[in-house]
């Protein structure tokens, strides 16, 4: 069953055309990130499902009811906001409660959801202080306890980590995750993060200019990019693109080095491509491998350590490109570094389209 449908939804403000006709459905349980750049309209589709907009187009149907023109109240959603929105005089006890008291809960009830909320958000010490005494990462821990005391159908979270540090924001992630995983609700989320993205998401949605440019599981999202644009939204450093020729099955890149391919591209042969390669997906050529003529000599360029990594970038003839690399006595500028593509991990893109023609 599903907990969300959304049927071709749009959204104006003045000229700008925000949502384009998003057609999304998410099932019971499930947890859904909207994910894309700032601007691309993830909000905005949030708050429509919310009701805190007014849809121009479509309808948002709610477990199988339409609510298209409800108010928000009347749509069995609860959410958590970025700015946390909870009550400066109210101490966090009365925050968590607040939506229980509107709704005439029994306050037994409300007693020890309220108990039990913050023992699980691990704020049961705190439940009488007020907002202002209360740091940014447990101000956020209320705003969620706030939320998911209700039964709400739908829990709908805009970007409700971006205000803390990334100490704390990875931390908030974990606790985040291991919530759906006990409380086993329907999630939707937004963040313009593509690792929260990533690591958070049941499915993602990623948006760009108001329409949704695929969706899928992370990873298949990540192997198998349908275009460009999805292929360097996620995975950090992005995604290289080099222009390429294929003749038979062989590919040449960036006029500089060839590659015989297991499988070229279908129909492409003799024609211009773009291939992406993961920076992860270019390796330190290893002396023993069977087929030497693929390693390349790179000149690094500019050298970052992360530790146990080095991102090298590097000139490919005009091409300038990144490589996560273990980390070496030869990660400094100026060395001269052996690596392999692995070609079998490359996509390959249309440059008309941004399409990509064939993946792995
Ligand atoms: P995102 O959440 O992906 O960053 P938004 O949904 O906030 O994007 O915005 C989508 C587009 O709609 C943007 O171009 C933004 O400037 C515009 N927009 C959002 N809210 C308003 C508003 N209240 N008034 C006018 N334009 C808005």
């Amino acid at each position: 069953m599903s907990d969300l449908k959304v049927t071709g939804v749009h959204k104006h403000y003045g000229a700008v055309h925000a949502v384009r006709g998003v057609d999304l459905e998410v099932p019971s349980g499930e947890f859904t990130v909207l994910v894309g750049p700032s601007g691309c309209g993830k909000s905005t589709l949030l708050r429509c499902i919310a009701g805190l907009e007014e849809v121009d187009g479509g309808t948002i149907e709610i477990g199988n009811k339409d609510v298209t023109w409800n108010r928000p109240r009347d749509r069995d959603v609860a959410m958590v906001f970025q700015s946390y929105a909870l009550y400066p005089y109210m101490s966090v006890y009365e925050n968590i409660a607040f939506g229980l008291r509107a709704r005439k809960t029994a306050a037994a009830v409300i007693d020890k959801r309220v108990k039990e909320t913050a023992a699980m958000l691990g704020i049961g010490a705190l439940l009488q202080r007020r907002p202002r005494e209360l740091s940014g990462g447990q101000r956020q821990r209320v705003a969620i306890g706030r939320a998911i005391v209700r039964d709400a159908r739908l829990f709908l979270f805009d970007e409700p980590l971006s205000n803390l540090d990334a100490q704390l924001r990875d931390d908030m992630r974990i606790e985040i995750k291991r919530l759906h995983k006990e409380l086993k609700r329907t999630m939707i989320y937004v963040t313009h993060d593509q690792i929260e993205a990533m690591t958070l998401a049941d499915r993602i949605v990623l948006l760009r200019d108001g329409e949704i440019e695929q969706q899928g599981t992370p990873l298949d999202l990540f192997e198998r990019p349908t275009t460009r644009f999805v292929a360097e939204f996620l995975g950090s450093p992005r995604m290289n693109f080099v222009p390429a020729e294929v003749s038979g099955r062989s590919v040449r890149l960036s006029e500089v080095v060839s590659f015989d391919l297991s499988q070229a591209p279908a129909g492409r042969a003799g024609a211009a491509v773009l291939v992406g390669i993961r920076p992860q997906h270019i390796v330190r050529a290893r002396k023993s491998d069977s087929s030497p003529d693929r390693s390349v000599t790179i000149v690094a360029d500019l050298v970052q350590v992360t530790g146990t990594r080095a991102l090298v970038t590097f000139n490919l003839g005009p091409h300038t490109l990144i490589a996560d690399l273990e980390v070496g006595s030869d990660c400094v500028p100026g060395s001269r570094i052996a690596i392999d593509f692995d070609m079998s991990r490359a996509i390959f893109v249309d440059p008309g389209s941004g399409r990509t023609i064939s993946s792995r």
